[in-house]
């Protein structure tokens, strides 16, 4: 049995490759963490601060919380922690955790809710007898109403959708209700501290229920692809946040070109074959426009003087009028025709990129899947790099 958290199950539905990397490797990375995260660790912990504080009665000023906030940038930032977003700087990221230990400040100082526990490093059991690591920001309660509070620091609005569908807190409701038994209401509150605002949800026992099983089928996707060794690359926008990048295939050579000078750079074995590849692709996609113009000039010429062989140097063109059938725009009625006349079996074709993926999605009959073997092969596709 293991344990699971809510950030290892996103890293798996985010990218099978870095979750190898991350949870099974534990690769050792350049770049510690990415700035959004780094000035997030810090905001949670002033606010842990300002409520351990508060726990003693010892009332907390906002600039003895700012202070504690710039010291610990001071003491922990590092050149190497990745801003993704060029146009920002690190000091941005500053600043703007320093608005939101501020605001937050100004709204929850006189807050009335008990806190029962800050930054919890607790376990629960899951139906599969896996652990999940139950990480709750702020727990508090005002009566027998208990809050699972949660801090984002992100710049995208928690919208009520988004509240209802989140993973995270609605993991950690069936928790505070377990060991809390007068919980007569568990409320998921977000505070948005980008926004100043609080999102709040709840859940039912079913929904709970449904969770856990969902959780649950994803471990088993986990451990399907652990015991396979079988962790594809997933691409995506998140690519550029993702601080293992230097140990993926798909990123590392642009790492070695971006830490060249111009001469090297444009020494690259990698970069010359790309560039011409390119190059010979574009040549070809004139070639092929300009074999059409003129396969439609050598047809006027023909029909103009009509020739029907047209003489080069060395080479002859024959033009020859053919018929060729159109079929209807009723495709599955045609097929359904073709089927009941008995004439579709002499005229149809094995669709073969059909029959790969059934193949590999292990759709087809098992004697069928017996007689196709498979071997490796490469595709190359060309795209524009994102920069350019
Ligand atoms: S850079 Fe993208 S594809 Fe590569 S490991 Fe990270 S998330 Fe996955």
């Amino acid at each position: 049995m293991a344990t699971y958290s809510h950030s290892r199950v996103s890293t798996f539905e985010q990218c099978p490759f870095r979750y190898k990397l991350q949870y099974i490797d534990h690769l050792k990375v350049e770049i510690p963490t990415t700035i959004e995260a780094f000035m997030g660790g810090l905001v949670h912990k002033v606010l842990e601060k300002m409520y351990e504080d508060k726990k003693y009665k010892k009332r907390v000023a906002k600039s003895t919380l700012i202070k504690f906030y710039k010291e610990l940038w001071q003491k922990e930032y590092s050149e190497n922690i990745l801003v993704a977003r060029k146009e920002l700087t690190a000091d941005n990221f500053k600043k703007m955790g320093e608005k939101f230990i501020s605001d937050y400040y100004n709204k929850y100082k006189n807050d009335d809710m008990t806190i029962l526990a800050l930054e919890t490093q607790q376990m629960m059991t899951l139906p599969d007898g896996n652990s999940w690591h139950v990480r709750i920001d702020k727990l508090g309660c005002k009566g027998d109403v208990y809050y699972v509070c949660d801090y984002k620091t992100n710049n995208s609005m928690k919208d009520q959708e988004d509240a209802d569908s989140d993973r995270q807190l609605a993991m950690y409701s069936s928790w505070v209700k377990d060991k809390f038994r007068d919980a007569k209401k568990v409320i998921l509150l977000w505070h948005m501290l980008a926004f100043n605002k609080e999102v709040t949800s709840e859940r039912n026992d079913i929904q709970i229920k449904k969770l856990q099983e969902e959780i649950v089928s994803l471990i088993k996707e986990i451990e399907k692809a652990t015991k396979e060794d079988n962790f594809p690359r997933k691409q995506s926008a998140l690519c550029s946040w993702c601080t293992f990048k230097e140990h993926c295939p798909s990123f590392k050579h642009e790492l070695v070109l971006e830490k060249k000078d111009i001469t090297e750079y444009k020494k690259d074995s990698g970069l010359k074959l790309v560039d011409e590849y390119s190059s010979i692709k574009a040549e070809l996609t004139e070639l092929n426009l300009k074999k059409e113009e003129f396969e439609s000039k050598l047809i006027e010429f023909s029909k103009q003087f009509n020739f029907d062989v047209v003489y080069g140097s060395n080479n002859l063109v024959k033009v020859k009028e053919i018929e060729k059938i159109i079929l209807p725009e009723e495709k599955e009625e045609f097929i359904a025709l073709l089927k009941e006349k008995g004439i579709y079996d002499a005229c149809s074709m094995i669709c073969y990129p059909k029959l790969q993926s059934k193949y590999f999605k292990n759709e087809l009959h098992p004697h069928v899947h017996g007689k196709i073997t498979k071997e490796k092969d490469f595709r190359l596709t060309l795209s524009k790099r994102k920069e350019e």
